[in-house]
């Protein structure tokens, strides 16, 4: 439990960024391909995933005031 991570390995920026996606992911996953409005609000929630994805890669790049994200490293 204590111990387990290391600090300076944590990003709350990061995580916070992921469980986004986490929340982006399922959305798409309960959205039926049979419903009659699902193509767009699929086409929209994979939207919001690349741009999503983006942030992620750019924090990972330079996140830190222009350094990487400790965090990224440990992926
Ligand atoms: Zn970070």
């Amino acid at each position: 439990m204590e111990g387990e991570y290391n600090e300076s390995m944590n990003c709350q920026v990061k995580d916070e960024l992921v469980s986004q996606l986490i929340v982006l992911n399922n959305k798409l996953n309960l959205l039926s391909p049979d419903l009659v409005h699902g193509d767009e609000e699929r086409a929209e929630v994979q939207q919001q995933r690349e741009n999503l994805y983006a942030e992620i890669k750019h924090h990972r790049a330079k996140g830190h005031e222009g350094k990487p994200c400790p965090a990224a490293r440990q992926v």
